[in-house]
Formats: C-alpha cells, sequence, structure tokens
C-alpha cells in the first residue's frame, strides 16, 4: 500500500496570503468563510455559468432567456418621471429592436451611449413596454474587428463574500490554481479504486469546473452530470462518509458504563403497562440491552413508523439506566411533546420511587433553580427540549443520553447532548429515535455513525386510518360531519396550517378558525392551541383534550410530531395542499392510536398543482411510511427526510443528496477499501472537504 508521502498536500496547505492582492484585511474576511489555504479557494466552486459562446439575434430572443447580444445604439433616452432612468434602444442586423433600461448611472456611463456605437450585452430578457428589454445587463462596448468575435467556453460565476466582490473572489482563484500540483500531489483516491468509474481525477475535475473546457453545455454543469461535478461530489460525500465512520470509531474507543441489570429489574414496569410488547418492540430492546451491557457507548438510532410504540422502548432503556445507578436524559424537538413525555415517564416511573424533572424553557427562576438542583443531585429521569444541553445544567451521572425525533434536531444538538455525559475516556450511551423511515443507502450515508435498529410492525388492533380529500369550499360539510364524530364521541383535531408565515400570523388564522368552527359547534367543547399560548394554559388544553374533556382541539402544527391522545380518531387538516408528505404523513399519525376507526380529512384550495395532487393521492393511497418516505424523496428530495429543512442548510458543497443518490453505493464501497486500507488517505480526505473544524477532532 502506497504510504503518503509527507509533503503532499504542501502545496494545497499554503496560506492564501501567498497570492497577490491578499493582504491582511481580505484574508480576514476569507477566514471567517473558512477559507485559508490555497485548496480552500479551489474548492470556491462558481455558484453559476454564463454562456457567452454565442451571439443571440434580437428576432431569436425568448422571453425570459438569459443571452448574449451584439448590439448598436439606436436611440438614447434619459427620463425622470418618477426616478432617474436611462433607457437605451439598441437594434441589430435583424432590424428588431430592444431596449437597456438602467435606473443607476452616472452621466459619464450615460454619455458613452452614442448612437451607432457597437456593443455587447448580456442578460435576461423581459417584457418592456413595447418591445423585449434588458435591465442593468452586462455590457462592453466593441470595436468593430471585434464584432462577432465569441468567447469559445462559459465563464465561471462566484459567490460574493461579504465586502468581497464576485469578480474578486473569481480573480483570487484562478490565481489560486495556478498553483495547482500536478495530480499525483493531489490524488487522495487511490487510482486502484477509481480505475472502473470512468471519473476524472480531482485537479483535473476541479480545472474542468472552474474553467469548463469549449464544448461543455450549461446543461450539464448546471445538472451536475458534468463528469467533474461528478467526480467531486463523489469525494465529498466519500469525505463526509468517513468523517462519520470516524466520528463513530471514536466514540466507540471510549469505555461506557456496563449496564446490565438482571431482567426481573424491569418486570414491575413491564407488569404495569396495559399491553405487551410487540414483537419488533421486543427486538429493538434486545438490540439496545447487548449495547448497554458491552461497555462501549451505544450508538443506536431506533427507526419506527409513527405510532409504533418507540416511547415505551426508551423508557425501558431508561429504566435499565437508572437501575444501575446512573441518570438518562430524553431530548424532545417541542416543549409540548417534552411535556407530554414528563407526564408519562412520571405515570411510569413514580410508583418505581424513580424522580423524574421536566426541565422547560419558561419555567420561573425558583422551579428551574430546584430542577437543576435535582439533576444535579442525580434525578433518575431527565426530560426536556434542548433546554437539557445548556452550560448550566450539570448532570450528576449521566449514562443515557437520548434524542426523540431526530430529525428535528441537527447533528450538533445531538452531540452537545452527550458531552453533557462525557468525560475523559467516557461516553454516555446514545439513543436516537425517529419516525422518519428512510431508504437505505440514504439512512447509511447519513447515519453512518449509528447502529440502526427497526420497529417494523405496529401494535396490534389498529384500524388504518381512513383518508379523504375535500376542497375548501367544502367546509359546511366539513363542519356537519365534525358535529357527527362528536356526537359519536370521537375526539378532533383541526389542523390550520401557515407556512413559512411569521408565529403571530398562524395564530391569528388558527384563532379565526376556531372562532368559524366553535361558532358552529354550540355545545362542543372546543380548544384552541398555538405558540402564543401561555405554557400553563398549553399544559391544561393537552391534559384536558387528554382526559375527553375537550372534544375539539384547533391548533397550528406545533401537535405535528409525537403528541398522543389514543382517544382521538379524526384528523382536518386545512390547506393540505401546502404540507409536504412527511409532515401529513406525521400529522395523520396523531389518529389512528387506539382501536377505534379513525378518518383524516385533508383539506385543499383548488385548483391543486400536479405536485400537490399527487402527494394527496399518495397519502389517500396509503399509510405505509416507508412508502410515503420514498415517495417523498421522489418528489422533493432529501432535505425533508434528513431534517435539514430547519437548519437549510446541508453542509455540502457540490454534493446534492437528491441529485446524487446514484452515487452512494459507489461512496459505501470505497469507504470501506479506503478505512481499512488506506487511513492517511482517508483522513486527509476528511481535513481536505470538512476542514480543522471538523466535530470528530473533538469526538
Ligand atoms: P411513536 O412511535 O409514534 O412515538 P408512541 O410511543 O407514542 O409511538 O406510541 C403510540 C401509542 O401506542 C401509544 O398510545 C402507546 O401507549 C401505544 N402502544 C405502544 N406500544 C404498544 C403495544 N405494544 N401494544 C399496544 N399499544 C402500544
Ligand atoms: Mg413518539
Amino acid at each position: 500500500m502506497p504510504a503518503v508521502k509527507p509533503e503532499f498536500g504542501a502545496q494545497a496547505r499554503q496560506p492564501i496570503s501567498v497570492l497577490h492582492g491578499v493582504g491582511p484585511a481580505i484574508a480576514r474576511k476569507l477566514h471567517e468563510r473558512g477559507i485559508d489555504t490555497l485548496q480552500d479557494l479551489w474548492l470556491q466552486l462558481p455558484v453559476a455559468f454564463e454562456d457567452r459562446t454565442q451571439i443571440v439575434t434580437l428576432d431569436a430572443l425568448q422571453l425570459g432567456q438569459t443571452a448574449q447580444i451584439e448590439v448598436r445604439v439606436a436611440a438614447v433616452e434619459r427620463g425622470f418621471r418618477f426616478r432617474p432612468m436611462l433607457k437605451v434602444t439598441v437594434q441589430d442586423e435583424s432590424l428588431r429592436q430592444l431596449g437597456l433600461r438602467f435606473f443607476h448611472y452616472s452621466s459619464s456611463q450615460a454619455s458613452q451611449f452614442q448612437v451607432g456605437r457597437l456593443l455587447r450585452c448580456y442578460g435576461q430578457v423581459r417584457l418592456g413596454a413595447n418591445s423585449f428589454e434588458m435591465v442593468h445587463p452586462s455590457y462592453r462596448f466593441i470595436t468593430e474587428d471585434q464584432a462577432g468575435v465569441c468567447r469559445d467556453r462559459l465563464d465561471p460565476v462566484y459567490s460574493n463574500i461579504d465586502g468581497i466582490g464576485a469578480a474578486t473572489l473569481g480573480k483570487l482563484v484562478r490565481q489560486s490554481l495556478q498553483h495547482l500540483p500536478p495530480e499525483a500531489d493531489l490524488e487522495l483516491i487511490p487510482e486502484a479504486l477509481l480505475r472502473d468509474s470512468g471519473l476524472p481525477g480531482f485537479g483535473a475535475a476541479l480545472t474542468a469546473i472552474h474553467e469548463p473546457l469549449p464544448g461543455t453545455t450549461l446543461a450539464e454543469l448546471r445538472t451536475g452530470r458534468h463528469p467533474a461535478m461528478q467526480r467531486l461530489a463523489l469525494e465529498e460525500l466519500l469525505a463526509h462518509h468517513l468523517s462519520l465512520r470516524k466520528q463513530r470509531l471514536a466514540v466507540k474507543a471510549k469505555a461506557a458504563r456496563r449496564i446490565d441489570p438482571p431482567a426481573s429489574t424491569l418486570e414491575p414496569f413491564l407488569a404495569g403497562l396495559p399491553y405487551r410488547l410487540t414483537a419488533a418492540q421486543q427486538r429493538v430492546i434486545d438490540d439496545i440491552r447487548g449495547d448497554l451491557r458491552s461497555g462501549q457507548p451505544m450508538l443506536r438510532l431506533v427507526q419506527g413508523d409513527v405510532g409504533s410504540g418507540k416511547t415505551v422502548v426508551a423508557a425501558l432503556a431508561a429504566l435499565s439506566t437508572i437501575r444501575a445507578g446512573g441518570q438518562a436524559a430524553l431530548m424532545a424537538p417541542t416543549e409540548l411533546l417534552a411535556e407530554q413525555h414528563a407526564r408519562t415517564f412520571m405515570d411510569w416511573f413514580a410508583p418505581l420511587g424513580i424522580d423524574t424533572v421536566f426541565l422547560a424553557g419558561k419555567q420561573t427562576a425558583a422551579v428551574r433553580r430546584q430542577n437543576l438542583q435535582c439533576i444535579a443531585d442525580g434525578a433518575g429521569m431527565v426530560i426536556g427540549t434542548h433546554a437539557l444541553m445548556q452550560d448550566h445544567v450539570q448532570y450528576r451521572q449521566l449514562d443515557l443520553v437520548m434524542v426523540d425525533e431526530q430529525h428535528r434536531f441537527g447533528v450538533d444538538q445531538r452531540l452537545s447532548l452527550r458531552d453533557k455525559g462525557e468525560f475523559e475516556a467516557h461516553s454516555p450511551h446514545q439513543l436516537i429515535l425517529t419516525a422518519t423511515p428512510i431508504p437505505r443507502t440514504l439512512a447509511m450515508s447519513a447515519y453512518a455513525d449509528l447502529d440502526v435498529s427497526v420497529i417494523d410492525e405496529l401494535p396490534p388492533g389498529r384500524t388504518p386510518v381512513q383518508t379523504v380529500a375535500l376542497a375548501n369550499s367544502r367546509r359546511d360539510e366539513v363542519i356537519a360531519r365534525i358535529r357527527d364524530y362528536c356526537g359519536q364521541g370521537n375526539q378532533i383535531y383541526w389542523v390550520c396550517t401557515l407556512i413559512d408565515e411569521s408565529e403571530d400570523i398562524q395564530a391569528q388564522s388558527a384563532q379565526a378558525a376556531f372562532d368559524l368552527i366553535a361558532g358552529c359547534l354550540p355545545g362542543i367543547e372546543v380548544a384552541l392551541l398555538h405558540s402564543k399560548v401561555p405554557p400553563a394554559e398549553k399544559s391544561r388544553i393537552m391534559r384536558d383534550f387528554k382526559d375527553n374533556r375537550i372534544q375539539v382541539l384547533v391548533a397550528t402544527t406545533v401537535i405535528e410530531v409525537g403528541v398522543d391522545v389514543p382517544n382521538a380518531s379524526v384528523m382536518v387538516i386545512e390547506n393540505a395542499e401546502r404540507l409536504g408528505l412527511a409532515q401529513l404523513h406525521q400529522l395523520r399519525g396523531r389518529v389512528g392510536r387506539g382501536s377505534t376507526a379513525s378518518h383524516c380529512l385533508l383539506m385543499y384550495q383548488a385548483p391543486l398543482s400536479a405536485m400537490a395532487r399527487e402527494r394527496i393521492e399518495v397519502m389517500r393511497q396509503t399509510d405505509n411510511g416507508f412508502l410515503i418516505a420514498e415517495k417523498d424523496l421522489e418528489l422533493r428530495g432529501p432535505g425533508e427526510l434528513l431534517g435539514t429543512r430547519q437548519t437549510g442548510d446541508t453542509g455540502y458543497r457540490i454534493a446534492d443528496l437528491s441529485r446524487d443518490a446514484s452515487l452512494l453505493p459507489e461512496v459505501l464501497r470505497l469507504a470501506e477499501r479506503l478505512m481499512q486500507r488506506y487511513p492517511e488517505q482517508s483522513d486527509l480526505l476528511v481535513a481536505r472537504w470538512i476542514g480543522s473544524a471538523a466535530r470528530f477532532a473533538h469526538a
């Protein structure tokens, strides 16, 4: 196996200050964006490309097209109607005319436009008052002998960095590329492993993207199909995968408390449950107990569809830990869910003599102080939102960290809770729960640091939820049905959806729905829940709903995850067309938890887009979370599935999991070989793409 030469990558690691024009001020700005070395600049790929390889004649222009034209000034008009405006009418040999419009310009700029002068413009074609126009196109005047001569390749466009313009960054990148060493000093994927893929080397790929060769098309680059893009995406996915695998190794190298209570310790708890565990739950618990007794930190993801009974699995893991003298913490993504869990665990654990502490964001100082004290004194079970991992929360002996609905958190949050239980060579056990069933390859890349157990069976006696779709115009009919359902003793969720609106507006719209529904249903107890309802009131409403003192709960999507009220059997979702499949599935999962037949009414605003129609159709046809997730992946890409929707950032520079999913099997294969046979290369790959900031550095 070829060892990496010590000087390997020396060129790549040179500081950007070796470039002309990089003084301390620019170096600082680039540093803030994580750009310190030449290699960091190489990896600043263009954000777009402009096609100036051809001239489009005015008669061939299409509305909306971005194009290069070569024209002569035909007339100039300076107007001041509402604000200063320069309008230049231009014309080409096709004798068509087009307007160039500028709202900001200097008078010297204006005076350059003399009738008859020849210029090149590049911009987007819009519809003007009586002809096509371009607003603020980029342009330059050319001489007669430059006429008709075009560039032979696409122009890369770079991003703006605070205080550094795109053009300046582009120049720096071009300059850095002059220092690109030969492939032998760049390539980290051993040739033997890459040979069959037909993809170019790393350096060749970089050059091909920064300086596209003649003949490279915009489409190839935009869709990522260009071999150079594929090559870099492959390498990036590989680096991320390796980084997760290394994190895993680093954690597994630590010791963890051996937790192995005799089965009889769990019996009083199991005997108190009103049901028997399903075979799937039992299997997953066996996996967990195996991890807990191994002496190495558990790193396990439990995947189970909505309603499959993950909470009780978490409780059993906690109970084992607490009986062994440690503490267990459970983190939930919303306060509502955390509080529900707190209540469930208190009911379960109090009879066993175990203290459960609920740490909420909005508790009074006195309550909070008392809770913190209990945690420091070693209360067995601690439940809360991300408040659990704040600095001032000190645990006595945190041995098990559990995260519910992991897809709602970033990876960072999970890791910082783990840090709470870490000391020297010890790490707590980690159990991650998620309802999001993700396709296998995607799971292997996103959760490469975790072992996975699946609860692939629902508790017995559930009847599938009947789903129907109704246009908003049939709201009266829906309300009449609600009245009937209530008459039969059912409880109902009515969910108002407004996406991307402020919490205030969401609350207002829920309030309006509440007023209407409550007005139409005299004698029926209707309550309203949204994020602006004070916490104490929220708790009261949830308790009353759970105890069937409220029949209809009008709510925003605050109830989306985790809420468990088995007697609720009808879910109405307003404007269902605005929600993605994952969200619809989660919401619908709030019903169908008891033995009564449940219904889901999806209301929508007509006309439906093709995509929305398809989503609603999928919801009507299946309640299998796995099928729904696959459909979601197909329709929308993996952001939703992997929980990156919240952060809006997948952490990738080039790769795009939905576009590049086909690379994943190759990524897994390469990772295996590299880890085994080329450890140095894999370290360097991680450093190249993720850098010294990588979490694994202090895992
Ligand atoms: P999720 O996996 O969505 O978190 P929960 O843990 O909230 O599911 O459980 C859903 C419902 O199923 C709860 O009402 C719970 O009491 C019930 N449940 C869990 N396990 C079983 C079981 N083995 N048999 C019957 N009901 C169960
Ligand atoms: Mg749950």
